[in-house]
């Protein structure tokens, strides 16, 4: 026997967890709820019908605290679940710190993200209440290419708009979705009102997230066999994302620890939620005590700049009103590279927990964050999305600053995809053409505008 740190920590098939877990019952207070786009009042289920299945609808709103994954989604689940748990032993060695870091690895799914942990839930309860097409939105296709995966196991059409410049610069992802069957638009696109409106003022548009789920949702609401499909931001998104905190509470049990922080990056928040939302409940019953904090990119940030208050989830004003962070529904944010988390608004729930003071905050501009990935993938090996390396830039940090302090930290983090389809980010790093945007206060003002004001 020698004591040298495990590097792998793998949960076995039977130690699966069986239920997601809502955190909200589990809150000190509720999030505020959605509200109707035209009366302002509280949505009710049969307002969300055109969009949502029953099923996922019940859970949005769920008041339980545990939910059981149904059968045939953890048989898919056991493609790639349990995913492992690494200690990043190389990458604490170079850095020279006393802290211990862990990342919860979620690029061994088929789609190489967190994202199939959600899409595979919401394509089967489509498919048990006999929806045959899935729209959907995706920015540099990793929601895309999650969504057509999950509706090939249920053998349902799957329709994605694709953010018009990631449709141009990253045909990968596009071949992927088109691999798993899925039918994919440039965004804006010719097949919406929407979209003919904005290429008719500017047949070059670029597209943004906002605008490429207004087109989605048009496409669903015309047609009654579809629904429509969001890969972040929604409560009972954040739900099934569960699975990663719940398998890396296990997994760090395993190897007696509990982590002092916890960082994760936050587009819409899905996986942050994931990973910090069963860690919290064990913060708020007393069990363990982590600092639980969020990661955006500089470019745009919109915990530590966005106003919390109740804002549009799209470009077009067709989504009910969210209270959430938002820098506006009308901003677009600088191209960076990590996609994913270019969203002008942030998950209501992680907003409330930041309101709540449950969670912290920090913006890091992105070479930093490339330069933390690349010293990462040089001691562990993995090439780590652009997304997830703003977790990297901030738990180096944190493990530099123990080595100041010399403070042996538990460090958990989730890597939650690899960079593989995103090598063309790491070329304008390495050759030193990548750039840090700075955002002016006048572009978050100017969206901000926009935003309709509520009593
Ligand atoms: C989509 C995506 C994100 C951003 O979404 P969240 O809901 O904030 O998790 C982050 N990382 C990867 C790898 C993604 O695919």
């Amino acid at each position: 026997m020698t004591d040298t740190p495990k590097h792998r920590i793998d949960l076995d098939e039977s130690e699966m967890p069986t239920t997601w877990y809502n955190v909200i019952p589990d809150l000190p207070e509720p999030p505020p709820p959605p509200l109707h786009p035209g009366t302002r009042e509280p949505v009710g289920p049969d307002d969300l019908a055109p969009l949502f299945p029953m099923a996922l609808i019940e859970q949005e709103v769920s008041a339980e605290r545990h939910i059981d994954i149904p059968g045939e989604v953890l048989d898919v689940y056991r493609v790639w679940r349990p995913s492992p748990l690494f200690r990043a032993t190389r990458l604490e060695e170079a850095l020279g710190t006393p802290a211990r870091i862990y990342y919860k690895y979620e690029g061994v799914s088929p789609a190489g993200s967190h994202k199939p942990n959600t899409s595979v839930p919401q394509a089967f309860y489509n498919h048990a209440e006999g929806v045959t097409r899935l729209t959907t939105e995706t920015g540099a296709g990793q929601w895309g290419s999650a969504l057509a995966y999950a509706t090939a196991q249920y053998g349902m059409d799957c329709e994605v708009w694709m953010v018009g410049a990631s449709y141009r610069q990253k045909p990968y992802r596009r071949t992927m979705m088109q691999i798993w069957g899925a039918t994919v638009h440039s965004s804006p696109s010719d097949v919406t009102e929407f979209g003919r409106q904005l290429l008719a003022d500017d047949p070059d548009h670029t597209g943004s997230l906002g605008i490429a789920i207004s087109e989605a949702v048009a496409a669903c609401v015309a047609d009654p066999n579809a629904r429509y499909a969001l890969g972040s931001v929604l409560n009972h998104v954040l739900l099934h994302q569960t699975v990663i905190g719940e398998e890396a509470l296990l997994q760090l049990a395993k190897v007696g620890e509990t982590p002092d922080v916890l960082v994760g990056c936050t587009g819409g928040g899905s996986n942050f939620g994931g990973l910090a939302f069963p860690f919290l409940r064990e913060k708020l019953a007393g069990k363990m005590d982590p600092v639980i904090r969020c990661v955006e990119p500089a470019a745009c940030p919109t915990l530590t700049k966005g106003e919390y208050r109740y804002d549009f989830g799209d470009t077009a004003g067709m989504t009910p009103l969210m209270k959430m962070h938002t820098l506006g529904h009308g901003f677009v944010p600088e191209p960076i590279h990590a996609g994913g988390l270019r969203y002008h608004g942030m998950s209501p729930l992680v907003s409330h927990i930041y309101e709540l003071g449950l969670a912290e905050a920090v913006a890091i501009p992105q070479r930093e964050c490339f330069s933390g990935a690349v010293q990462f993938a040089r001691t562990e090996g993995i090439v780590p999305a652009p997304e997830p390396t703003h977790a990297i830039a901030a738990a180096v940090r944190e493990a530099l600053a123990c080595k100041e302090s010399g403070e042996e930290k538990v460090i958990l983090t989730a890597l939650c995809g690899h960079g593989h389809l995103d090598l063309a980010a790491y070329e304008k790093y390495l050759s030193g053409e990548m750039v840090d945007y700075d955002l002016p206060q006048e572009s978050i003002d100017a969206a901000m505008a926009e935003v309709p004001v509520l009593n």
